[in-house]
């Protein structure tokens, strides 16, 4: 277990340990004190999680909505074109197969993970074993 993973139960116990006294100087007998502070570490560790879980989701939804709205403003193109484009724009080769991007401007030879798509640098065409299950895209 790391030091992060550990956080949650330490501030927990933290709490627990910090309200004995001060239940006890409220006039709670030691025992309901001890009692309360167990109380305490549990809701802390509850709130904790529930609230990481809640921000796991926010970011996770952020993160979702960025990926759409690059895919909102991505414009497809055929691959004639991307091979005829010199223009210089941002072109990316979409592997149907696989599901990897590629950057059409590379430097060193690169490839999507089924192979699908090889790109052997920024002057050369793409090698595309299979050009029906490729897309072929430009943003902005
Ligand atoms: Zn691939």
């Amino acid at each position: 277990m790391t030091i992060i993973e550990l956080f949650p139960w330490l501030l927990a116990i933290a709490s627990g340990i910090l309200a004995v006294p001060i239940l006890r100087s409220m006039g709670l007998a030691s025992t309901w004190a001890v009692c309360s502070a167990i109380a305490i570490v549990v809701e802390v560790r509850l709130m904790f999680l529930v609230a990481s879980r809640h921000i796991l989701e926010v970011l996770g939804k952020r993160r979702m909505d960025r990926g759409r709205a690059a895919a909102i403003k991505r414009k497809y193109h055929s691959l004639d074109w991307a091979k005829q484009s010199r223009s210089g724009g941002v072109v990316f080769y979409g592997c149907m197969v696989c599901g990897n991007f590629l950057s059409a401007n590379v430097r060193k030879p690169t490839h999507c993970a089924c192979g699908n798509i090889k790109l052997c640098g920024a002057t050369s065409m793409p090698e595309i074993r299979d050009q029906e299950r490729v897309r072929v895209f430009s943003e902005g």
